[in-house]
C-alpha cells in the first residue's frame, strides 16, 4: 500500500463502487477504503464470499432512461478481479481528514504482518478525495431499549446477511422504515418467523405520500410486491402503533405498544403487550457526515433529505476544492441515487483531470436520473419522520447516550439550565463523547433539542466531529 494516490474513495458501497468503476482504466492510481470486510456497503452485506475481488456494474444499467431499480442494481453486480489501477483495502477505517487532503487511516495487521496485533495508523495523501460513507439508522429510544434482544432493523439484517443468524425464532418488527418489510422477508427466507410488523405510520399518511413516487413506479411496485408476499405468508400488519416499552430481566421477554392518533401522539388506553424474544426497530436513516465535517465541507439541513447532509454543487464537489461527495451523505434516497451520484462524481473528477469518459457515460441523463431520485428521497424521509411529541414523551429514566449512560432526565435538566445548542449540550452532558463517538446519540440529541426547545436546526448548530471519528487501539498509533 502506497502513501499517495490520485484518487482516494472512502466507502465501497453502491456509490463508491460506481465511482471506482468509472474512474478505472484511465491510468489513475485509485485507492478504495472501507471498514467492512467486503465491498457492497449496507445493501450487499451478504456477498461476503468475495474476498479479493471487486464488484462490477452492468454497463447497460442506467442507460435505459428509466429509474434505476434497486433489484436491478443488486442483480447486475457480479464479482470480477479488481480493475487495473484500483487498490481496495477492507477492514480499514478512515479516522480523520486534514488539510491538503491527508487522510489518517487505521489498517489491519493483515496488511502489515508482524505488527502489534492492534493494526497501524497510516497517513495517506489524496490528489482527489471522494467521500461515499453512506448512512446509518436513526432510533427513537423507549424504556428498556438497551435490553439484549432489542436491536435496530439494520442490526437484524446484518446478523442474517453476514453471519446467517436469525435474531430469534420469532421477531417483532417496529418503527417507521421501509426496511421493515425487507427485513421481514429476509427473516422468512431464513426460516424464521415474524410475530407482526408494527408500523407507526397510518395507511392514510402512506397513501398521501404516494404522489412523490410518480417517477418511481418500479420502487412503488417493489414495495407493493413485498407487502403482498408478506400477506400471503400471513404476517400480521398493524398501522399507527409505537413501541413504548421493552420488558425483561436479563433479556427481552415482552414489548408494550400504544396506538397513535393521526399526529403521531399516543392514545391513552390503547396499550397492548406482545411476548417477544427479539424486537427489531428503526426510524429511518441519517447521513454519515463525520469525515466531510472533518475535511471542512459545508453542510445543509434538509428534512426531506434526512437532516444534515453534505453540500455539493452540480458536479458533486463539496465546498472544499477537490473533495467530492456521493450517495447517502448528500441526501438519503436509497441505492439508485447512490449509484448515479457515484458515476457523476467520478465523471467530474475525470473532467478536472482532462480525461475523456467512455461512450457508456451520458452525463445529462445521469443528472436527470439524480434529480428524479430526489422524489424518492422526500417520500422516504417523510415516511420515516418522527413527530416532536414522540421525543417529548421519552421518560426521564431512558438512556439517550448508551456509552456514557446519560439519561433523558439529565438532558432535560441541562436544557432547562440553558444548554440549548448541540455543542453546549454535548459538553454539559458528555452525550456523544463515548466509545461510539455519538454514532447513535448524536442525531438523537439534535432531534430532542429541536423538539424540546422549538429551535430551528440552524439555531441548534450543525454537528462537529474531531479525529479519530472511529475508535481504534491507542497502540496502533505507535507504528507509523
Ligand atoms: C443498516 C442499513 C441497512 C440497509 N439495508 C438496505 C437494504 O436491505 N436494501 C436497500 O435497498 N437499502 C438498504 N439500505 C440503504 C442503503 O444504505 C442504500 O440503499 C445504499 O446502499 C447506499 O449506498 P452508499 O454507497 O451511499 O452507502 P453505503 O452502502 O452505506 O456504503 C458506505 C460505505 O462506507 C463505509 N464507511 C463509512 N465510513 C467509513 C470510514 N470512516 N472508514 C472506512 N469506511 C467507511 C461503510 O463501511 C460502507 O461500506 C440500508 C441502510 C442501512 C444504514
Amino acid at each position: 500500500m502506497k502513501r499517495a494516490y490520485d484518487v482516494v474513495i472512502v466507502g465501497s458501497g453502491v456509490a463508491g463502487i460506481a465511482a471506482a468503476n468509472t474512474l478505472a482504466g484511465h491510468g489513475l492510481e485509485i485507492l478504495v477504503i472501507d471498514e467492512n470486510p467486503h465491498a457492497g456497503g449496507q445493501i450487499l452485506r451478504q456477498n461476503c464470499r468475495v474476498t479479493d475481488g471487486f464488484w462490477e456494474f452492468d454497463p447497460r444499467l442506467g442507460r435505459s432512461g428509466r429509474t434505476v431499480s434497486i433489484r436491478k442494481i443488486v442483480q447486475s453486480l457480479r464479482p470480477i478481479q479488481r480493475p487495473k489501477g484500483i487498490t481496495c483495502v477492507h477492514q480499514a477505517r478512515v479516522l480523520g481528514i486534514f488539510s491538503d487532503l491527508q487522510l489518517l487511516v487505521h489498517v489491519p495487521d493483515t496488511l502489515y504482518p508482524g505488527g502489534s496485533g492492534s493494526g497501524r495508523v497510516l497517513e495517506i495523501d489524496a490528489g482527489y478525495l471522494l467521500l461515499a460513507t453512506g448512512a446509518r439508522e436513526r432510533c427513537l429510544p423507549f424504556k428498556g431499549w438497551t435490553l439484549p434482544g432489542v436491536m435496530s432493523l439494520g442490526a437484524a439484517q446484518i446478523l442474517m446477511k453476514s453471519s446467517g443468524i436469525l435474531p430469534a425464532r420469532k421477531t417483532l418488527i417496529a418503527g417507521t422504515s421501509p426496511l421493515q418489510t425487507v427485513l421481514a422477508l429476509e427473516i422468512l427466507k431464513n426460516k424464521g418467523n415474524v410475530t407482526a410488523i408494527l408500523d407507526e405510520n397510518h395507511l392514510t399518511k402512506k397513501l398521501g405520500l404516494l404522489p412523490l413516487l410518480k417517477h418511481h413506479g418500479s420502487l412503488a411496485g417493489e414495495g407493493a410486491m413485498q407487502m403482498l408476499r408478506l400477506l400471503i405468508r400471513q404476517v400480521r400488519f398493524r398501522q399507527g402503533v409505537r413501541v413504548t416499552e421493552a420488558r425483561g430481566k436479563n433479556g427481552l421477554s415482552a414489548v408494550v405498544t400504544a396506538g397513535l392518533d393521526r399526529k403521531g401522539n399516543t392514545v391513552p388506553g390503547t396499550f397492548q403487550t406482545y411476548p417477544a424474544r427479539a424486537l427489531a426497530v428503526g426510524h429511518g436513516f441519517t447521513a454519515n457526515i463525520e469525515l466531510p465535517v472533518q475535511a471542512g465541507c459545508a453542510l445543509d439541513y434538509d428534512a426531506d433529505r434526512g437532516g444534515w447532509v453534505v453540500r455539493v454543487d452540480d458536479a458533486l464537489e463539496t465546498s472544499v476544492a477537490e473533495v467530492y461527495a456521493a450517495g447517502e451523505i448528500t441526501g438519503i434516497a436509497g441505492a439508485g441515487k447512490s449509484f448515479v451520484e457515484g458515476k457523476l462524481a467520478a465523471v467530474s473528477i475525470l473532467e478536472k483531470l482532462g480525461e475523456k469518459t467512455g461512450p457508456d457515460v451520458c452525463v445529462p441523463e445521469l443528472v436527470r436520473m439524480q434529480k428524479q431520485q430526489m422524489g424518492y428521497a422526500s417520500f422516504l424521509n417523510q415516511l420515516c419522520q418522527v413527530p416532536s411529541s414522540a421525543y417529548e414523551a421519552i421518560d426521564d429514566e431512558v438512556l439517550i447516550c448508551r456509552c456514557e449512560e446519560i439519561s433523558m432526565g439529565e438532558i432535560r435538566k441541562q436544557i432547562s439550565q440553558g444548554f440549548v445548542t448541540g455543542g453546549s449540550l454535548k459538553k454539559a452532558t458528555r452525550c456523544g463523547m463515548g466509545r461510539c463517538q455519538g454514532r447513535i446519540c448524536q442525531p438523537l440529541l439534535f432531534d430532542i433539542l429541536q423538539a424540546l426547545t422549538g429551535q430551528t436546526p440552524e439555531q441548534i448548530g450543525s454537528p462537529s466531529f474531531r479525529a479519530p471519528v472511529k475508535n481504534v487501539p491507542l497502540e496502533s498509533f505507535l507504528h507509523p
